[in-house]
């Protein structure tokens, strides 16, 4: 019987299963955690959720996802500071101990002004944070989306925020789809480490070559990720949470989601 209670799945991944069928699929399969993506909450009874996930053995890991904070326009910032602070208060109801944060950027604004922009809406949201207990975990996202995406593209860049914000609520969401290709990422897994703040591992592969720059990620062992050093990377430096699959994949998407369960379950016992 393999133990797959370190294993998460991000309903995203599964998005064709309403939440109420992921929990109980989960469930059925041994998964010990879930990430829950905010529009598998539209118009559920968030609580009720939260209920039924915790009633089923399930950790509830993550509330994916808040940010986008730069603005171009008067109000803009205010608008998202005001939907990340909900999501904070959704992540509460629901039992979950973290929001994930995708920063945001805009196309043609200087990444230094996005950045600037993220750190006083992250600064805006910690009092709501922190007065219902919830983690802010900052997702370093691939250069490639720097455009549009997140101005925060390296563990570097994200330890740098997180030591200008330097609160103990506020760490980092280590994806390997995002970082996998940087030289200085056990020196950043360190420091991330040191002081505390590596909050979530999430998992796929990158495959070559990649079609969409969104919706092609591969399951583990499909791409060139060293995932088994990964692995052996955030546990040298302490991490024991859980693996987060999150796949964006129009293909896997496309598969029939039990059998892509099943397969997502043995990739992950032979891959990672
Ligand atoms: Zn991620």
């Amino acid at each position: 019987m393999i133990d797959y209670s370190k294993l998460c799945i991000h309903t995203v991944t599964t998005k064709a299963w309403d939440i109420w069928t992921a929990i109980e699929k989960f469930d059925a399969a041994g998964i010990g955690g879930i990430t829950v993506w905010r529009q598998a909450l539209d118009g559920q009874d968030i609580e009720k959720v939260g209920h039924t996930i915790r009633a089923s053995n399930i950790e509830i890991v993550s509330l994916c996802r808040g940010g986008f904070f730069p603005a171009q326009h008067l109000g803009g910032l205010d608008a998202a500071i005001a939907d990340n602070q909900q999501a904070v208060r959704e992540a509460a109801e629901l039992g979950a101990p973290m929001v994930v944060l995708v920063c945001g950027a805009i196309p043609g604004q200087s990444l230094q002004k996005s950045r600037d922009q993220i750190i006083a809406g992250i600064r805006a949201v910690l009092p709501v944070a922190e007065s219902l207990g919830v983690k802010l975990a900052i997702e370093p996202l691939h250069p490639m989306y720097a455009d549009d995406r997140s101005a925060i593209n390296t563990m570097e860049s994200a330890n740098d925020v997180c030591d200008e914000i330097d609160h103990p609520l506020v760490g980092i969401a280590l994806d390997v789809y995002h970082v996998w290709w940087d030289p200085n990422l056990e020196r950043e897994i360190a420091r991330c480490a040191a002081a505390d703040r590596l909050f979530a591992y999430h998992i796929c592969d990158w495959k070559t070559p990649t079609t969409d720059l969104l919706n092609d990620r591969g399951l583990m062992g499909e791409g060139c990720i060293d995932l088994p050093r990964m692995r052996k990377l955030v546990e040298k430096y302490g991490f024991t949470g859980f693996h987060e699959v999150e796949i964006f994949s129009d293909h896997w998407w496309s598969r029939e989601p039990d059998s892509f369960l099943a397969e997502i379950q043995q990739s992950w016992n032979q891959h990672c």
